[in-house]
């Protein structure tokens, strides 16, 4: 059987092959001896499964897309306070190399130009510049799911051509920004540089961010949630340096370019994209996994704003069901703003009612907010002499291992039984409200 998806992803890699324009980055030698018609592109379901098309398998070096995984492990390892203290989170709108740091603070405004990303490096805690190195490349090959490996010959021909990150790295130093001796930041940095990756590889660490930090393939979490919430901020506001604004608004996605060619793009809950084509704009980006990733985001729909269920109700059905029973039929995802629609509606019609039983049964997600709310609702419900009722036979809101699981029903008809027996047992004074 020809796989639907797989033929409509090989049909967009190649309506872009014909595209040539751009150059190899050549101010470090050994990326302009890349064939430049290599094209790739992979696509990971937030399960781990992945198309790939074209050159999917085709290793290159990860460059600047390396640059949101090692802020993601700075945060990791040493917190946001300590990290915010060194790196901002402003976009620049300047080039990637630029030579700079916020006026007031001497701090580089973000962690996706190379001034951020090397101090970012330095505030991974480790004895040796080998301990850091091992660090960053486990926590890539673990977001990656396969052991990755730096390529020699780009390390060697960056480390010997690189005055202008050298420059960086040592404005940083005299600013008292960067933590540890510069030249050897430097090497850690480079050697990050020329990690070796796939699309493929690309594509599975983006569904790890878009899985809140769990890759999909190897069911192994490597990076909190709260962290890549932040590295997914950066990368949309600063991923695509001074094209960011128009990335955003053309593709939508969380995004990181590096100048070996390969992009990343995370579509957080669902996918993750690697694509890869070294011929350069004048930004820095390729220009054919831009062209790529526009086409992708149009056609398939993937721009995160897209709103899905705008005028979907979190109340599926409100029914009377007899001597002042309501029933409340919820449904869908209940964060904050369902669990806002359910509470207001139940409150402005507590007069119509006596008990209210709320059906949870059918929710498929909950957080912290949502169940509060539905807590307090009961509670407010009681100061009006009346009662709530909740059917969460999976432990949606109560969960199963709770000491106040009795306070759950099972089913609708268990829970309008009780309310029955709550009416016809409950203290005189409270009948008329
Ligand atoms: N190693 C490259 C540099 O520092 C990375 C730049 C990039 O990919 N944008 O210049």
């Amino acid at each position: 059987m020809t796989d639907l998806v797989q033929n409509y992803l090989d049909r967009i890699l190649a309506e872009h092959e014909p595209i040539t324009e751009g150059v190899l980055a050549d101010y470090i030698p050994e990326l302009a001896a890349v064939d430049p018609t290599g094209f790739g592109l992979a696509l990971s379901s937030s399960d781990g499964y992945v198309y790939r098309c074209g050159d999917a398998d085709t290793e290159f070096t990860i460059q600047s897309v390396s640059k949101p995984f090692t802020y993601a492990l700075a945060l990791q390892k040493i917190g946001a306070p300590a990290v915010d203290a060194r790196i901002g989170v402003e976009p620049t709108g300047e080039a990637f190399n630029e030579i700079s740091v916020d006026d007031e603070t001497k701090a580089p405004k973000n962690p996706m130009i190379n001034a951020g990303a090397i101090t970012a490096i330095s505030l991974i805690p480790a004895a040796t510049p080998d301990a850091r190195f091992a660090l960053i490349r486990d926590f890539f090959s673990a977001c990656a799911g396969r052991p990755l490996e730096v390529d020699e010959a780009v390390y060697e021909s960056e480390r010997t051509a690189g005055s202008r990150n050298r420059a960086i790295a040592y404005m940083l130093d005299s600013f008292g920004v960067l933590d540890g001796d510069p030249d050897e930041v430097l090497d850690v940095y480079y050697r990050q540089c020329a990690l070796k990756v796939t699309s493929t590889d690309l594509a599975r660490m983006g569904a790890t961010l878009a899985r809140t930090g769990l890759n999909p393939m190897t069911g192994r979490r490597v990076i909190d949630p709260a962290v890549v919430r932040r590295t997914l901020s950066v990368m949309l506001t600063c991923g695509m340096y001074d094209a960011a604004g128009d990335w955003v608004s053309a593709v939508g996605m969380p995004a990181k370019s590096g100048v070996g060619g390969g992009i990343v793009a995370v579509l957080p809950g669902q996918l993750g994209i690697g694509v890869y084509s070294p011929r350069l704009g004048p930004k820095g980006n390729s220009v054919r996994g831009v062209r790529v990733c526009r086409s992708l985001s149009a056609q398939l729909g993937l721009h995160f704003l897209n709103v899905t269920r705008e005028s979907r109700s979190t109340l599926r059905s409100v029914s009377d069901v007899g001597d002042g029973v309501r029933v409340y039929e919820v449904h869908g995802d209940l964060l904050f703003a369902g669990a806002e629609q359910v509470t207001r509606t139940a409150q402005r019609q507590h007069e119509e009612y006596t008990a209210a039983v709320f059906d949870v049964s059918r929710v498929d997600d909950i957080n912290d907010a949502a169940r509060t709310l539905l807590a307090g609702l009961a509670a407010t419900l009681q100061t009006v002499g009346k009662h709530g009722f909740l059917v969460d036979p999976d432990g949606i809101v109560v969960p199963l291992d709770s000491p106040h699981r009795a306070a759950a029903y099972e089913t609708v008809a268990d829970a309008v039984a009780a309310a029955h027996t709550w009416l016809s047992t409950r203290p005189a004074a409270a009948v008329d409200d």
